[in-house]
């Protein structure tokens, strides 16, 4: 009540790098009410991150600007390792290639943080007038847990303040004290003309000021040191400790983890019955200005041990050899949940950190923000229903360990000083062991595979026990990108660029050869169901709620054949797959063919093969806004995809 004149948005964002901006452009996209914040006055220019890889480009794909990322970029696929030969010398093995590198239409590549941050800033731009409101800082948190369910109400309170010229530093080292103007070791740089738009800025009119701004969800995107996990008290800090473990709990010597309200812990049996165990324990210094602060040396032992038994609990816990322990300074650490309440979320660095090595904590931090930006979106437009928002921890949790586990791995390559025993026949053990590392965590780090289990927005099965039918279509995996010729004119696109980043989910229709017309008659009742003439009311099309000022229906039907593009007519195809528009005409860009094309080598017409299914028979499947597959099944299984749809999207609310 002593807010009484507080504003109101639906999502507020504070942070505005990688994670965030890519939050931001859900926002943008779904045309959901939103405001972004960051403390400092411009976004990057130079240094931090650059490496990108394959699955963040297919984003940028979908999103639209990968094409700008390729022009600038520098691809980085082979790489060399030079270790001492016999003699002493540096020699050169290499240069290795990943086997998988062809996987993808992208290949990793650097480019510097600050341009990634333009692109993205840029297709916020084209979609809306949201803006990030820079050297505007949240200072107070209120939290009104009892309105957490009604999905009407603003349970989040934050006090914004805009800082004050002298407050407010840019985002660049180079510029460290200066504030809007442009830091002079830029001026003379190469620095793209766009991003000087963005340096010149409103300096001289700059008032400070405070706002009470209330909010449906809150995301908390503001790195490492995060004010947001501190204001809900997630902790990030820990500790590790290597001993003999007497206790009852039967996995202590399997790689694992355990997880309960009170956190989560790694286990890593070691050699000597020593176990390894990360720790997640808070010490907090509650200063008197209320911020707190991760105080190290006031970590023992004693407390590591406490947490550990907090957490096994009902096993017992307890060691008499200790070899080792430490408090986390820098580097590896993780919070033990991702979301408060499905109203407060933290991505990106707020969440988990690590050493640069592994060149992923731009990657992981985008795709955390373009995982919980979707879900978000949608519940916030009143689309999707809130039960999906949980799915964002579920998800994003276990990849943020797989992080730790392989910067683990790999870190330990590059602080492991010992001599190398010599290349007897091409590679060294220190050599070795890296490319052994860098096979093993390939599908992760390339984000080439996901690991989402099942959830609202992953049917596993479908008919309870009858296993997915396409073989390499697996929920809770990226679709498997392919080149498709476009029915209509023959031009040709990537699967990538198709599924565009919209907020819509996907039906695609894999049709199979429709030139056969038992075939044929499958895609034309698929197609009347589709219609809502099989069952009135039961079309997804119509029966789901719209995207307020964007799309009639949250789902986007797309059609993919396997017969020859030569011998099959656009209008060989149900007219409620052709997408009829009063104004703009059919949907030329909904059918396409798995065919090969002449004059282009990537469409291969292999599409089906790749993806593991039937030329003859094809398939039917839900792809997320995300382009993670949500579903799949035969084009019979009509009603086992409407229950999957009826999952996560809400129904229209009908008179009767
Ligand atoms: P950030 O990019 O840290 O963005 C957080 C934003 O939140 C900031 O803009 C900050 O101003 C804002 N903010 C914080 N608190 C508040 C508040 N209370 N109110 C308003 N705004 C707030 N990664 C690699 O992969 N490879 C590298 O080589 C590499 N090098 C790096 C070098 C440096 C010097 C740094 C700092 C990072 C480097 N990283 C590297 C890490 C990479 O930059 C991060 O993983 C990535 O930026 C994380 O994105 P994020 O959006 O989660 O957080």
């Amino acid at each position: 009540a002593s807010y009484a004149s507080a504003s109101q948005t639906d999502v507020l964002i504070i942070g505005a790098g990688p994670s965030g901006l890519m939050t931001a452009y859900w926002m943008a996209r779904c045309g959901v009410r939103a405001r972004i914040i960051d403390k400092k006055s411009t976004k990057v220019f130079t240094g931090q991150a650059d490496g990108l890889r394959v699955r963040t480009l297919e984003i940028f794909d979908s999103i639209g600007f990968q094409h700008r990322v390729q022009h600038e970029g520098h691809v980085a696929v082979e790489a060399n390792f030079w270790a001492p030969g016999p003699d002493g010398t540096l020699i050169r093995q290499g240069p290795f290639c990943s086997s998988k590198v062809n996987e993808s239409p992208f290949h990793n590549m650097l480019l510097s943080q600050g341009r990634i941050e333009r692109f993205i800033l840029d297709s916020i731009k084209q979609y809306s007038n949201l803006e990030v409101e820079r050297g505007v800082i949240a200072e107070s948190f209120e939290y009104d847990e009892i309105v957490k369910d009604d999905q009407n109400a603003y349970p989040i309170t934050l006090k914004l303040r805009t800082l004050s010229e002298d407050e407010v530093t840019p985002s660049n080292n180079s510029g460290e004290g200066r504030s809007h103007s442009v830091p002079d070791k830029l001026k003379d740089s190469d620095l793209h003309p766009d991003d000087l738009d963005d340096l010149i800025q409103d300096s001289k009119s700059r008032q400070t000021k405070t706002e009470i701004v209330k909010a449906k969800y809150l995301i908390g995107c503001d790195g490492a040191h995060s004010w947001t996990r501190k204001q809900v008290d997630i902790p990030l800090e820990g500790g590790v400790i290597d001993i003999i473990p007497i206790t009852d709990f039967p996995d202590i010597r399997r790689l694992g983890t355990v997880t309960n309200a009170s956190g989560t812990i790694l286990v890593i049996p070691r050699e000597r019955r020593l176990v390894r165990l990360y720790v997640p324990v808070q010490v907090v210094d509650v200063a008197k200005n209320g911020n707190a602060r991760f105080n190290r040396s006031s970590i023992t032992p004693e407390m590591i041990k406490e947490r550990v038994q907090a957490i096994l609990k009902p096993y017992t816990f307890d060691y008499k050899v200790c070899e080792w322990w430490t408090a986390y300074q820098i580097g590896q650490r993780i919070a033990p949940t991702f979301a408060k309440d499905d109203r407060i979320f933290l991505a990106g660095d707020a969440v988990h950190t690590h050493s640069p090595k592994v060149g992923l904590g731009m990657n992981m931090s985008m795709q955390d923000g373009f995982n919980v930006g979707w879900k978000v979106a949608l519940v916030a437009a009143g689309v999707a229903s809130p039960a999906i928002l949980s799915t964002y921890n579920a998800e994003r949790h276990h990849l943020a360990e797989m992080l730790l586990d392989f910067d683990r791995h790999l870190s330990g390559l590059f602080t492991d000083n010992k001599p190398s025993k010599g290349i007897p026949e091409g590679g060294s053990d220190k050599t070795e062991n890296m490319i052994k590392v860098l096979e093993t965590f390939e599908d992760f780090a390339d984000g080439l595979k996901a690991f989402y289990g099942a959830s609202p927005l992953v049917c596993k099965f479908v008919n309870e026990d009858k296993l997915n039918p396409g073989h390499h279509l697996v929920p809770g995996e990226r679709f498997p990108p392919v080149k498709l010729r476009k029915q209509a004119d023959g031009n040709t696109q990537w699967t990538t660029r198709i599924f565009e980043s919209d907020g819509r989910f996907r039906l695609v229709i894999l049709a199979g050869d429709v030139r056969n017309e038992m075939q044929k008659h499958r895609v034309d009742t698929l197609s009347r169901f589709l219609s809502g003439q099989l069952k009135e009311k039961a079309s997804p099309l119509s029966r789901y709620n719209a995207i307020p000022g964007r799309f009639k229906s949250p789902i986007d039907v797309v059609t993919a054949h396997s017969a020859s593009w030569k011998e099959t007519e656009f209008f060989d195809f149900p007219e409620i797959l052709r997408d009829l528009d009063a104004t703009l005409g059919w949907g030329y860009d909904k059918i396409w063919c798995d065919d090969a094309c002449i004059w282009d080598r990537d469409c291969d017409g292999k599409g089906y093969e790749k993806w593991g299914v039937d030329r003859m028979r094809g398939l039917m499947l839900v792809v997320r806004p995300d382009q993670y597959i949500g579903w799949v099944g035969e084009l019979e299984h009509m009603d086992e995809m409407t229950r999957y749809l009826d999952g996560a999207l809400i129904k229209v609310v009908t008179e009767e």
